[in-house]
């Protein structure tokens, strides 16, 4: 058995978690956790996340194909890329539920009227609207572009093409030059080729 200690500031939040987490996820590992500046508790809202009922369902692995860009996300760790028949990098296990609650971040939308909100704030929430319900991984302009060796698309563009073609498509407020879609990497690198 070995043992492991998770640090950080204040002990009530970052530490907890990843404390958590490994002892319920990886075998023949004892965490502990400790902080800086410990603050004495555990965060309210990190004990409603580790009590959550549905967290099983929600912890899983993404594996990336560094060679095609393709990802896959699922309970178990998948090996091999089905497109390119490389190996897989995975990461896990990690939430892969939806990030944002589509009604909250409306009903903070619907608040700003009657506050002095940032711009940008503005614009980060209009975000996290259209991508609520989106895949939980995302692509970035740079990414595609390296991999089709070609200059990077606009990410208006990229999202229009996507959303002709069929597919749902959205920009994500975790980057500006990421997207989510449904689109898989083949079909993708087809569609921005036209
Ligand atoms: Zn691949």
């Amino acid at each position: 058995m070995k043992n492991v200690l998770v640090m950080c500031t204040g002990n009530s939040c970052r530490s907890i978690i990843a404390e958590a987490l490994i002892n319920a996820k990886l075998k023949h590992i004892q965490a502990y956790s400790c902080g800086v500046s410990p603050s004495g508790f555990v965060n309210e809202n990190v004990k409603k996340i580790l009590t959550k009922k549905d967290q099983d369902d929600n912890l899983g692995y993404i594996s990336h194909c560094f060679h095609c860009g393709n990802r896959v996300v699922g309970k178990e760790i998948t090996e091999n890329c089905i497109i390119c028949k490389n190996k897989l990098h995975s990461a896990g296990p990690l939430w892969i539920g939806q990030l944002f609650d589509k009604k909250f971040i409306i009903s903070m939308m619907e608040e700003i009227p009657k506050f002095v909100v940032d711009s940008k704030c503005e614009k980060i929430l209009e975000k996290c609207e259209l991508e609520a319900e989106m895949p939980i991984t995302y692509y970035t302009l740079d990414d595609i572009a390296s991999k089709m060796k070609r200059s990077p698309l606009k990410i208006k563009n990229v999202i229009k093409k996507l959303q002709d073609a069929g597919f749902i498509a959205s920009p994500t407020s975790l980057n500006p030059t990421g997207f989510r879609t449904d689109c898989d990497i083949d079909n993708m690198k087809k569609i921005f080729e036209n």
